[in-house]
């Protein structure tokens, strides 16, 4: 039975912060709040006290709690590794053990876990696309025409299809026989919001001949419950990953999104011994592709005579794990690009799940200041590696009236080959 980890089992960590205060110039919420409440420090020493019962769980508690964006950047810098974001998102799901889900947390919780509810409003929202949104100037997304709860009629958003990429696509793909077999977990940004970077990939799996595997009935990796405390949506649909991944014999399971990689590499692992596999078996696609040689490959291609200027943004989930190297390979290795590194290219963008639900206004702050870097970098596009990250800084750009367009990865690399 899937388990994750309660605030309970966090003591040890708790004690380890020091209260040194260096994540503090790091933390993107209290660098938008300059607030104690919203920094590492602050929200470990809170939920310390909750621990020992000397505080309740009133307004203040709450709404400090709502204040991290998950991001991690603490935990980087903190030297004694003290993993804030775990210890938060943990008092969330005691929050919601406690009081019950938010409004907001029981919609996510009955979406995520009913994929056919997430079909029928995708398709939908696709089909009704003209009469619920209104397109922006340059094709950069759209708004919702009327107030819509949870979403801010200020949120620029994706152009939704009413094909979602895994109906458009049989489970199994056949490659060459000598090259390895992938699953491609899509997650819920690719078949949805961004299926086109799914057909991108697609295109460069088939380019080097791999097997690819899209299972059918995988579903939401679960990180967006995380986010919102809903943990029996965790655990339910990590065990409902786990037996549909289970079906079909592969060598790695492959995802082009950073929470869906964080999902199964970060997450899963720590539910229980049968999830353990994940942990080596769970790839980015850019580490998969620099592994199969594919950066060279790129590299070999004669260079385009026009090029963009393209700057990267690495995605919380990513970086924390790690993950900075592969996708700058693949990019600097594109030939119609010419990347341009920006500064601060490794601060959140401001999306942070729940956070730029329940404070928009902060999260546009932050975002703000990514959208300005990326002006300065002179970058015509900023190519990144998830699709949350893709719909915040492209609305982060519209609202500082930036003429940039935010990409996947992929989309340059299918526009590359032949
Ligand atoms: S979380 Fe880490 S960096 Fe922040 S105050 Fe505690 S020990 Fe210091
Ligand atoms: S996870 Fe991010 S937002 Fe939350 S306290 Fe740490 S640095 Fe701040």
């Amino acid at each position: 039975m899937a388990k994750l980890k309660k605030l309970e089992e966090f003591r040890e960590e708790i004690d380890q912060c020091v209260k040194c205060g260096a994540c503090r110039a790091h933390c993107p919420a209290f660098g938008a709040e300059k607030h104690e409440g919203r920094v590492a420090r602050g929200k470990i020493a809170l939920a310390n006290a909750l621990l020992d019962g000397e505080v309740e769980m009133e307004d203040r508690f709450l709404l400090d709690m709502s204040q991290c964006l998950l991001c991690g950047s603490c935990y980087a810098q903190c030297p004694n590794k003290v993993p804030t974001e775990e210890i938060v998102a943990a008092t969330r799901l005691k929050i919601a053990e406690q009081q019950g889900l938010s409004t907001f947390g029981k919609g996510v919780a009955t979406v995520l876990k009913n994929q056919g509810l997430m079909d029928l409003l995708a398709k939908g929202g696709g089909k009704l696309s003209s009469l619920l949104f209104k397109k922006l100037p340059d094709n950069s997304g759209m708004r919702l025409r009327f107030p819509a709860p949870f979403i801010s009629s200020k949120r620029t958003l994706p152009c939704l299809s009413d094909t979602p990429f895994r109906d458009r696509h049989p489970e199994q793909i056949p490659g060459r026989a000598e090259q390895p077999t992938i699953l491609f977990f899509t997650g819920c940004g690719i078949n949805y919001m961004y299926p086109e970077s799914g057909e991108a990939m697609l295109k460069a799996l088939k380019f080097l001949g791999v097997n690819i595997i899209i299972p059918k009935g995988q579903a939401c990796c679960g990180l967006p419950a995380v986010s919102a405390g809903a943990a029996e949506t965790v655990e339910g649909l990590a065990e409902q990953n786990l037996a549909e991944l289970g079906k079909h014999a592969c060598d790695y399971i492959v995802t082009a999104c950073a929470s869906c990689n964080a999902g199964l590499g970060k997450i899963y692992p720590q539910l229980g011994e049968e999830f353990a596999d994940y942990k080596d078996k769970v790839k980015d696609i850019f580490v998969f592709l620099v592994e199969m040689g594919f950066a060279e490959q790129l590299a070999a291609l004669p260079k385009a005579a026009e090029r963009k200027k393209v700057t990267y943004h690495d995605p919380c989930h990513l970086r924390t794990r790690g993950i900075t190297k592969e996708p700058r390979q693949i990019l600097k290795a594109l030939p119609q690009v010419d990347y341009i590194e920006m500064e601060a290219a490794g601060t959140c963008c401001g999306l942070g799940g729940t956070y730029s639900v329940y404070h928009y206004d902060t999260s546009q702050k932050i975002g703000g200041k990514k959208a300005n870097f990326i002006a300065e970098s002179g970058a015509e596009l900023v190519a990144t590696d998830c699709p949350g990250c893709i719909m915040q800084l492209q609305d982060s750009i519209n609202h500082a009236g930036g003429g940039q367009r935010a990409v996947h990865i992929l989309d340059l690399v299918a526009e590359a080959l032949p």
